[in-house]
Formats: C-alpha cells, structure tokens, sequence
C-alpha cells in the first residue's frame, strides 16, 4: 500500500469517475468514495473487486469528508458548471487550511479561476485538473493537465504521476500554471480534437463519396497511413472505425451510424476563447462549425431535395490525401498552440509550450507522432512564436501544402464539403502572403468612419485619404 501526505477522496463515480478510481486504488493509494446517488457506491465497490479492499465507501459527500483525516485531498469527477459548485458547497463546511479540492471535469477555465480565487482565500488548496484519455485512459493512464498553486500540485504530484500514461517512461502529468490554465490547456486539446477528427472525417468523405471507395478499403489506407508521419491514436481507430462490420446487417458499422453529432462545449469554449483573445483558430472553427450543421440532419435533407446535391466525382491521388491531411493536422496544431501562447501572456500564465506537446504524447485522444517533434521546434528556433514557421515544420508544410491545395480544388469542384481542410489552406496561404488585402479594408473604413491609415511610403500614421471631400 502507498502513502501519500493527504488522505485521497473521489466524489462521482460516473463513467470518468469511476474508471480514475480504480486507476488510484491499481496504483496503491486508498481511496475514499462517494456518488451523488449513494446506492452507486456499492456497484462500485463490487466491480473493485480485490481493490475495493483499499477503498472506504461513503453515504454522502460532507459524510466522506467529515470521515477523512486531515489534511484531505478531495478530487470531484461530476458534471462540468453547476455540480462543481454545488459540491464545493456541500465540502467547505468540513475543510480545513491544507485541505485541497480538485476538480477533474471539463470545467470552463473562467469557472476554475473564479473558484480557486474563492477557495484559496479560505486558506485552502483548490486544483483544476484536465483529464483526457476517455474512460480507458482514467482506467490505465490518461494525460493531466493541471492548474494551481504549485505547493498544492507538489503535494499530489505523486498521485497524478503514477496514473498518468507514461511516454518512454514520463508521466503525462504536469502543472501547466496557476488557477485556471490546465483547464484551458485541456480545453484547446479537446478544440484540436474537433479539428483532427473533422479533417480526418472530410478526407474519408473524399474517398467514400468522391472515389466510390467502401469503407473497409478506406480502413486499410488509414492502417497503413498510421505507420507514417501521420501516426496517431485519431487515425489508429479510424481505421478500426471503417473496418467494423455490423453484426445485425453484415454490412459497415459506420453506415448504420447516423451523420449527426454531439457536443459537450469545449470545442466551442476553445473557438470563443480564441476570438476574445484576437486570434483566429479557423480549422478549429470550423470543425465545431460543421458539428453544429450535422445537427440540423432535416434541415440538410430539405436543402439536398431543394438545391440538389452538387456531389460528383473527385479525382486525387491516395499520395495527395495523405500529404492534405497531415497539412491540416499541423495548422490545427499551431492554431492551438497560438491560443495557448495568447492566454499564457494574458493571464501571465507562464505556460511551457513545449512541456504542453510532452503531456499530449500519450494517454489523450490528440496524441500522435508529431507531438515529440512539436516540443522540440518550441525548444529550438520559432520564428515569430509560429509552429508554421519553425524549421521542421515549415519544410513539412512546403512539402505538403501542394496537396493540400489541389485536394481542397478538387473537393470543390466535385461539390464536397471541406471545411476543415479549406481553414486550414487559407490560414497557411495568408500567411505566406507578406502583402494582403488589409489596404482596402483600411481604406474602406477610413472612408466610412474617418479611422486613419497608416501610409506605407512615410510611415505617417493616422492618414487620411482623398474621399471625405
Ligand atoms: P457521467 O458518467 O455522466 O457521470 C456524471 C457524474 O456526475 C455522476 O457521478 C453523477 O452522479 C455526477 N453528478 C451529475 N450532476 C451532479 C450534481 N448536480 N451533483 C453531484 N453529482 C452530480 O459523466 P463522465 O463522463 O464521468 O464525466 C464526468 C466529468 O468528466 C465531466 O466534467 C466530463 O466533461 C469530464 N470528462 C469526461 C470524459 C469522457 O470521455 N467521458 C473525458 C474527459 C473528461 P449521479 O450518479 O448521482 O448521477
């Protein structure tokens, strides 16, 4: 059995939950636990089995931590927003200074400074840490991004280090800075997750609908594209996403399953973060974007009978798609990490891009071969702070952007939706581009609100042109 300084508290055994307490008690920590629904916990206790022997059970929250010695370590895997602070609530009459409260969810970044800024002025710890990996990943290794006072994190470090996946040996378990930045690193991961499945699910449209390919054939070319420069748990199950077969038709899974999807916020969390913070993350975008269109399924089966689908045939090579696709994976990566760098200045978070890419390398949904690649262009040289134009990476994107282009070319000519892929192109095109387009909207609004232009033959700023009369 381990020891730790805190005596540990799990409050929610949901799916996450439940799978991230069973990690604890593997890894030789006792457990207290307790569930909303007390008559949850003991399911929980008998699916334990031998490892419930290291687990305490509880009727409630306020039971479990009036019956935890001091100091506590109480982490929370309920739902994000209100049930946060509901159990913060229930919680602060039982805690004492040196006590700590972790929240594990997806919480929104502003909530977590907002409670830790509370809760730290009691004299007390409050962590917010981002868990990604899904239910398999809590169960036997998921990334952790964390956010807190440094004390606080050293303190249950080595709890977090021992569940944590471990890439050649290193956990992915860090404190990313203060207050709310392990939420909002976990937020742009979940945001650069929307644009890599997005990319991903445009190019196996291309092949579906566009080349008339059937899906196993399509499962077979991203097996083999996971062997290369694309490697990546994304691209590891999509392959075994096509390749299924449906028990009750004989036929693909994926054409049983219904073109309409989910979301649970941080995706779009990660795109209104980006705005207000003056950055565009437009791959991202418009992969949450295109969740939002899937939704409204009659509204597109109306629009195909009204407009007509102008879907045809597409001519690109299996080379172009490869090369498209990782194009677009490198520019949602640099638009997250752009964010990222936005926020750490803002909230004078300190953030570590690099330590960020090592965390991400395993366990979380968005890990891939690149990652490693990735920290080392943020420890070597990057012009203008843009992973776009640092060395490694920049080569990669000369050798790729031809595919990118003629893919989205052909994607449009053959009425195929690309949104993703398009983002991408157009973010990497304008910023190859030392000259745009700025001049006339300058001029524009000059013309209409007398704003001022900056002259570029004097340099003379707060210029005004020959309209106004
Ligand atoms: P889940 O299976 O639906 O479980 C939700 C848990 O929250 C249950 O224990 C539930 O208690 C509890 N709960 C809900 N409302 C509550 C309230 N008002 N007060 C107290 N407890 C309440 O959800 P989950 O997938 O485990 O997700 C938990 C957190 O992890 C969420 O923040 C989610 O965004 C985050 N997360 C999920 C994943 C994933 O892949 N699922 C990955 C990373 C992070 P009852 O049993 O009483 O209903």
């Amino acid at each position: 059995m381990r020891d730790t300084t805190a005596s540990l508290g799990l409050y929610g055994l949901g799916v996450m939950g439940s799978a991230l307490a069973l990690n604890i008690l593997e890894r030789g920590f006792p457990l207290h636990v307790a569930n909303r629904t007390a008559s949850k916990v003991p399911g929980f206790l008998q699916e334990a089995g031998p490892l419930g022997s290291r687990a305490i059970g509880h009727e409630s929250l306020a039971a479990m931590a009036a019956a935890m010695p001091a100091p506590r370590a109480i982490i929370l895997m309920v739902d994000a927003g209100p049930a946060v602070d509901q159990a913060i609530d229930a919680l602060l009459p039982h805690l004492r200074p040196g006590d700590t409260v972790v929240d594990c969810g997806n919480a929104d970044f502003h909530d977590t400074r907002r409670r830790a800024a509370e809760i730290e002025a009691r004299g007390l710890n409050y962590l917010g840490v981002g868990v990604s990996g899904g239910e398999e990943g809590a169960r036997h290794g998921p990334a952790i991004m964390a956010g807190g006072r440094i004390e606080a994190w050293e303190h249950l470090a080595p709890v977090f280090e021992a569940i944590a996946a471990k890439y050649e040996g290193q956990p992915c378990a860090a404190l990313m800075g203060p207050d709310g930045a392990g939420h909002f690193v976990k937020t742009v991961h979940n945001g650069i997750e929307y644009a890599d499945m997005q990319l991903i699910a445009e190019v196996y449209g291309l092949m579906r609908y566009g080349m008339g390919q059937a899906p196993a054939g399509i499962g077979e070319v991203f097996a083999r594209w996971d062997q290369g420069r694309l490697k990546s748990y994304l691209v590891e199950i999509t392959a075994a996403v096509l390749r299924a077969v449906d028990p009750a038709t004989g036929g693909p899974v994926v054409d049983v399953i219904e073109d309409r999807a989910g979301q649970k916020g941080t995706g779009r969390w990660t795109v209104v973060e980006a705005l207000a913070l003056g950055q565009s993350a437009s791959t991202i975008e418009a992969a949450v974007g295109a969740r939002g269109w899937s939704a409204e399924k009659e509204t597109r089966a109306a629009g195909e009978a009204i407009l007509g689908s102008p879907r045809g045939p597409v001519q690109v090579s299996e080379g172009d798609l490869e090369g498209a696709l990782l194009a677009g994976r490198i520019i949602a990566y640099a638009q997250g990490f752009r964010i990222l760098l936005a926020a750490s200045e803002n909230y004078v978070w300190g953030l570590d891009q690099a330590r960020v890419a090592e965390t991400w390398r395993a366990g979380c949904i968005i890990r891939s071969a690149l990652l490693g690649d990735i920290a080392a262009a943020f420890r070597g040289e990057m012009p203008m702070g843009q992973l776009v134009l640092a060395p490694a990476f920049a080569a990669d994107l000369r050798a790729s952007l031809p595919a990118l282009r003629r893919v989205v070319a052909a994607a449009a000519l053959g009425g195929h939706p690309v949104p993703a892929l398009s983002a991408a192109l157009a973010f990497a095109d304008t910023f190859a581009q030392g000259r745009g387009t700025t001049d006339l909207i300058q001029g524009q609004r000059d013309y209409f609100g007398r704003h001022g232009f900056v002259r570029l033959d004097t340099g003379a700023v707060h210029q005004h042109g020959p309209w106004a009369g």
